[in-house]
């Protein structure tokens, strides 16, 4: 009740696309009457959350915040919200997002840009952006509008958010959580996680997201161990990487500053900070600017104007016109330009120029991590370029925008666990985060530098 009555008070924040109060409190009646009874309620027994508006929920409006599906009420349920169900959580309502997840600073929603509940110090009231494509699910949780939300992030769509908003949000290794149900963007990257106040909720609500699911192809048969029993913050033995590469020419003194005092703090938990070299860094944010854009113009042509949600069909008009109609008007700018770029790249005379360079980059930023396992357990680098900017300054400028994603895709190209905590807060007073990178499946070792960084 207390949640719902937060949603309900702070709607200027516009976190929330759909609100389901009825929903969060039918679930509570049930879950005290379960513990009258005495029954197990699960590891998140009567927890509400907020579900990003991009997985599945039956009976509930699924939009991916896009205009082309709205209205669309799925008649199933992801697997992941169907295990946090299973598990015991309840849904507050689904949250904005950038459209089709496709943006880093929620400005690409159709239903309005989302604001962040944080304000620079002596800054007036400019409303700041929430980081994105998870915007809803990081203003939720900063805004404690809810205790815990789902995110997911193909090239940082968790991590940048959280670094934003100063709350904690862990991308496991790709595979750990099942992408069924989830609107698709880039298949070979896509990852749900977690998006929580602290390392602990973190690691309680990943054990409840992921499993081994036969309905997605690239899920991971491989035990989920109970990460939260095992949260260790004594570093000792570890070997914490530091990537030179990371160290990029004109980065913001402040991030300097505060991945020295990461640093720092994961040196006074015990462990040994050793320099390694990730030498195709600078690769990998134009190559997953190619293959990204590439896999959403493939998974983007079901939305056709007859499968789902929007249909625009012009008086007299035949099926082209339809399709075409329907996407003119169903898809934003983002969108569009990423089916562009990612038809373009994928073009007969293009494809090898491209495509085929771009997936050469992916394969080299992936060996580059596994000959930097040799040297190290983790590496620490910043999540993000810089803190949150003000919505609309980056209006004119989309470059600047993908820029953002710099220090996180090389993670996702890799479909390594990596997960931003918060560290401090800059002069203006908006936080600052730090990201750790993990060796497949090895969500323990990363939630255990993040309880250190806490
Ligand atoms: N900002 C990146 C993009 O726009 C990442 C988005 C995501 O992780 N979903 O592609």
């Amino acid at each position: 009740e207390a949640f719902n009555a937060n949603v309900a008070a702070a709607d200027a924040l516009n976190a929330f696309i759909v609100k389901t109060p009825e929903i969060a409190l039918k679930a509570a009646a049930l879950v005290d009457a379960d513990r009258a009874a005495g029954k197990d309620l699960g590891v998140m027994g009567g927890v509400p959350i907020g579900m990003k508006d991009l997985f599945a929920t039956r009976g509930v409006q699924t939009t991916a915040a896009s205009h082309i599906l709205e209205g669309f009420t799925p008649e199933y349920e992801s697997t992941v919200s169907h295990n946090l169900w299973s598990a015991g959580a309840t849904m507050l309502g689904k949250l904005n997002l950038d459209q089709f997840a496709m943006g880093s600073s929620n400005e690409t929603s159709y239903f309005g840009n989302v604001t962040s509940p944080w304000r620079k110090a002596g800054g007036g009231n400019e409303a700041m952006s929430p980081g994105g494509s998870s915007g809803g699910s990081s203003t939720a949780v900063a805004a404690r509008l809810a205790p815990a939300a789902t995110g997911t992030d193909t090239g940082g769509s968790i991590r940048q958010p959280a670094a934003f908003a100063g709350i904690c949000g862990i991308k496991p290794t790709y595979g750990r959580c099942s992408r069924w149900g989830v609107v698709a963007f880039a298949s070979s990257l896509d990852q749900a996680g977690p998006m929580a106040r602290t390392v602990r909720d973190c690691a309680i609500m990943l054990g409840a997201m992921a499993g081994f699911d036969p309905k997605d192809s690239t899920s991971l048969d491989e035990p989920v161990p109970d990460w939260e029993a095992a949260l260790n913050a004594d570093l000792k033995g570890k070997r914490v990487g530091i990537a030179r590469e990371y160290r990029m020419d004109g980065m913001d003194a402040e991030i300097e500053a505060s991945w020295e005092q990461g640093k720092q703090m994961l040196r006074d938990a015990g462990a040994e900070i050793v320099d390694v070299s990730l030498p195709h860094t600078k690769y990998a944010l134009p190559g997953y600017y190619i293959i990204a854009p590439a896999e959403a113009s493939s998974n983007l042509a079901r939305y056709d104007g007859v499968r789902y949600g929007l249909r625009d069909l012009p008086e007299g008009a035949g099926l082209q016109d339809m399709y075409a109609a329907t996407r003119a008007a169903g898809f934003g700018d983002e969108v569009k330009r990423r089916v562009l770029i990612g038809t373009y790249v994928l073009s007969a005379g293009f494809y090898d120029a491209y495509y085929t360079q771009a997936q050469k980059v992916r394969a080299l930023v992936a060996r580059d991590f596994e000959r930097a396992w040799e040297h190290c357990d983790l590496i620490l680098a910043p999540t993000t370029p810089s803190a949150s900017f003000p919505l609309g300054s980056k209006d004119d400028d989309p470059i600047g925008m993908y820029l953002n994603d710099v220090f996180a895709v090389p993670a996702s190209l890799a479909g390594l666990p990596a997960m931003s905590v918060p560290v401090d807060v800059n002069a203006d007073g908006l936080p600052l985060g730090l990201q750790i990178i993990g060796k497949p499946l090895d969500e323990q070792a990363v939630l255990d530098a993040g309880l250190a960084l806490e």
